[in-house]
């Protein structure tokens, strides 16, 4: 089978001098998915306007705190921020746009549930200034999304992604699992040849991880459901890579592909370690030299913040007590400081030179063109050879890392075990 010339141009950085990503978290969904281990709840829907107010409050508060910074992109995730009313999700985009005032072609996307989407909603989320949607499908196949547990079936799906088109929509992501229990090599391929009948522009597609502590995997413990077979999951990978680069889809990221000039944007400041600020419960940030935290308990993100989210009954599973912060590194800077001892922030670390190489390489490897020697050496003063020779020796002598003057990058077997590969560097980034 031939494929199409892969496009291995280099991934330019995403935030310039000045810009970040800007993620937030929307810790609701309708219902909890069985697999998912996300921060996030189902029936506590009264605590959005609360939950609203507070994301605005520390948007305005960063804003106050970080001059001269602007939005690269924006980024929606949790959660289902598809589940809250779009004039909320408005009225943060238009909080951040007048905090870290986006360029104009800023890549604003919204992590979409089947089951919310409608033509008025999606022309509602377009006003509201989103120009993407990644939404969750995970399976073309309705049996086993009842084992997901979601709350959509396949042709719903279908239909909800043609309307975010049909709304004007012109950069559509979608979401697969592969390494589901019972699920078929056959139905895998017959989901992924769903999907691109729809024609995305991107597809993330997920091995299902059995995290401790959710139902699924207590069902998969306790033999009430098939273990996932992992060489079957390998098998998949393997058809995927087949399927979208025959259907011109460049494997930018281990787990995605995109039509080119569609990467998400916002996940390449991530793989490329550049700065974003996180809002919302548990959202994670990388800025002013350290990486933070938010609170991950809805109730003390809103408390920190001044909004008072009600009595503790309407928090089932939510945390009562604030979680102890350790006290914050000498290098803490003022602006972080003030959010870590009046705000949302709980725990802080310092980006040390380790923890700043083990990132970049473990990150970085996960793009298709590696680690590139001229940003390495721009970042870092020194050569990928002269920090890492014996494991860059190794690995290539093993067949799972390519290199070459440019840099480095993981073999095709490199890829089927990415894990091995940055435990290497993280452990020899950390012994420096
Ligand atoms: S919709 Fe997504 S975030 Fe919400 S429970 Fe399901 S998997 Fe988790």
């Amino acid at each position: 089978m031939t494929h199409p010339q892969a496009d291995t141009s280099p991934v330019k950085p995403v935030a310039s001098e000045g810009a970040i990503g800007i993620y937030v978290h929307v810790p609701f969904c309708e219902t909890k998915c069985p697999y998912c281990d996300f921060n996030t709840y189902a029936g506590v829907e009264q605590l959005i306007p609360a939950y609203v107010d507070a994301v605005c409050e520390e948007i305005d508060r960063w804003g106050n705190l970080l001059t001269g910074r602007s939005a690269a992109t924006i980024f929606f995730g949790g959660g289902t921020p598809s589940y809250i009313p779009v004039r909320e999700t408005a009225c943060i985009v238009d909080r951040i746009g007048a905090a870290f005032p986006p360029a104009d072609d800023a890549e604003i996307t919204l992590e979409a549930n089947p089951g919310d989407v409608t033509v008025s909603k999606a022309e509602s989320w377009l006003r509201a200034g989103f120009n993407r949607v990644s939404m969750g499908v995970q399976s073309f196949d309705d049996g086993l999304l009842g084992t997901l547990g979601r709350r959509h079936d396949a042709a719903g799906a279908r239909r909800s992604f043609e309307l975010l088109r049909e709304a004007g929509f012109e950069n559509r992501s979608l979401d697969l699992m592969f390494g589901l229990p019972d699920q078929t090599l056959q139905q895998w391929q017959d989901s992924m040849t769903a999907a691109l009948d729809l024609e995305p522009d991107h597809v993330s597609l997920y091995g299902l991880q059995l995290e401790a502590g959710t139902p699924l995997e207590a069902d998969v413990r306790l033999g009430r459901i098939t273990t996932p077979d992992e060489d079957l999951g390998a098998d998949m990978y393997l058809a995927a890579e087949e399927a979208f680069a025959d259907a011109g889809f460049r494997h930018y990221e281990i787990s995605n592909w995109a039509r080119p000039g569609f990467e998400s944007r916002h996940n390449l400041i991530y793989w490329r370690n550049e700065p974003y600020l996180g809002i919302g419960p548990g959202a994670h940030s990388s800025l002013l030299g350290h990486r933070f935290a938010d609170t991950r308990s809805p109730r003390w993100y809103m408390r920190s913040l001044g909004f008072e989210p009600g009595p503790s009954e309407d928090f089932p599973g939510i945390d009562t007590a604030r979680p102890k912060r350790a006290p914050l590194p000498d290098s803490t800077p003022v602006p972080l400081r003030a959010m870590a001892e009046n705000g949302p922030v709980d725990t802080v670390e310092e980006t040390t030179l380790q923890l700043e190489l083990a990132d970049t390489m473990m990150m970085g490897l996960r793009l298709d063109t590696g680690v590139s020697d001229t940003d390495f050496q721009a970042r870092f003063g020194r050569s990928l050879k002269d920090v890492f020779d014996l494991e860059i020796g190794e690995l290539v002598d093993q067949g799972l890392l390519e290199s070459d003057e440019h840099g480095i990058r993981l073999s095709d077997r490199g890829r089927l075990l990415g894990n091995e590969v940055f435990g290497r560097f993280v452990s020899a980034a950390h012994g420096i």
